[in-house]
């Protein structure tokens, strides 16, 4: 921990804006909703197209900043209007640079975790869909302190701003987005819906479906609504275990939506929009990483347009488990390669020693 810089506390001015609920929020609004918004000011419509470029490609966040507005407009929207983009509570380093985990105020009652990580293929950010999560998983840090509520689409949008213009002040981009932060994407289903088309739409970061993925514990209702959105997002299901008795011990999502039923929407998912689906599986020593689990767990998947992401598990400290030693972790990931043909791969681990598994930084900061 030695090597972490954290942000000094914020003072509580730097928070004013988020409890100004005299004006409106601004952030997170298309240009027609903006143009509406504005519209008993009098304004050209081209100003809201204007004042979207600003919020979402220039990722202004206040309206001083919109140096081609007139002084005169600048102040009138800045009397009448709030733009609730993301502000930093803290914020970690991991010691080789390439991990950077931030704790996010949102809105007045909603902090949350977002990690970039920089991998050799690109930028990536994890974000958050939640804050807290309900489905308490029994490894997961994130359900520790419950649920509180869902984020709006504004605000999952605002932290991929956030780190949007952070990677545009160093020349760089994001090429990448996990939904794979705190809270279950699909018990969020139409905000989570709406931050993703808004991603893509041309003011703002025109970003491509295909560089987002969305990670589910497997809730199979929603998995079949997202497949016949017709957007090619990459989906991730967290399975973690290869049969119901285990899956329920660790995730008690399974009681709901056993094994065979999730992997069958997983099935279902890869067939309609052709992108090959990712099995998450974390590696819990003595638990779920035996030969036989990933013998079962190929069975499971054999034939699909489907792939396994192994994750050894990253240590909680209020958890009980531990991970797998690599040659464990290695031994599973040949049975599910050379013996049955399965594509697989162990995520490398990034920032541990930022605590970037889910839920641990905010852990450490109680703050809603
Ligand atoms: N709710 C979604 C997305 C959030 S978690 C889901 O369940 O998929 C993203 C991934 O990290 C999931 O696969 C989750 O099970 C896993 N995860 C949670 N806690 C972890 C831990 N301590 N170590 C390793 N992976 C963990």
């Amino acid at each position: 921990m030695e090597n972490l810089k954290p942000l000094p506390e914020p003072s509580p001015q730097r928070t004013t804006r988020f409890n100004d609920t005299m004006k409106k929020n601004i952030f997170g609004l298309s240009p027609t909703e903006l143009a509406d918004t504005f519209s008993p000011l009098n304004l050209p419509p081209f100003r809201a197209k204007q004042v979207a470029k600003w919020l979402y490609q220039k990722g202004a966040t206040d309206f001083a900043a919109m140096t081609d507005l007139s002084k005169e407009l600048r102040s009138v929207l800045a009397d009448n209007f709030v733009i609730n983009a993301a502000e930093v509570v803290r914020e970690l380093h991991s010691a080789d640079g390439a991990t950077s985990k931030f704790l996010l105020r949102l809105s007045a009652d909603a902090a949350v975790e977002t990690v970039l990580m920089r991998h050799d293929y690109g930028n990536s950010l994890c974000v958050s869909t939640q804050v807290g999560c309900a489905m308490g998983c029994r490894f997961c840090a994130s359900a520790l302190n419950g649920f509180a509520r869902n984020l709006t689409a504004a605000e999952i949008l605002a932290q991929v701003i956030f780190a949007h213009r952070l990677l545009q002040a160093a020349k760089q981009k994001l090429d990448t987005i996990v939904v794979m932060g705190m809270g279950e994407p699909l018990m969020n289903y139409d905000n989570v819906l709406k931050f993703m088309r808004t991603l893509h739409e041309a003011y703002a970061l025109n970003f491509s479906y295909r560089g987002i993925t969305l990670s589910t514990s497997g809730i199979v209702p929603n998995i079949y609504r997202l497949a016949k959105e017709n957007i090619p997002v990459n989906l991730a299901i967290s399975l973690h275990a290869p049969t119901d008795e285990l899956r329920s011990e660790i995730m008690p999502v399974n009681r709901k939506f056993p094994v065979a039923e999730v992997v069958a929407a997983g099935k279902y998912y890869g067939d309609t929009t052709k992108r090959r689906v990712t099995y998450e599986y974390i590696l819990l020593g003595g638990i779920n990483d035996s030969e036989r689990d990933a013998d079962k767990l190929a069975k499971l998947l054999k034939g699909q347009l489907a792939g396994v992401n192994l994750i050894p598990f990253n240590g909680v400290n209020e958890r009980e488990f531990v991970a797998p030693a690599a040659a464990k972790c290695e031994a599973f990931l040949k049975t599910l390669t050379d013996k049955h043909g399965i594509a697989a791969t162990v995520r490398r681990e990034m920032g541990a020693d930022v605590n970037a598994a889910c839920g641990q930084l905010r852990r450490q900061q109680i703050i809603p």
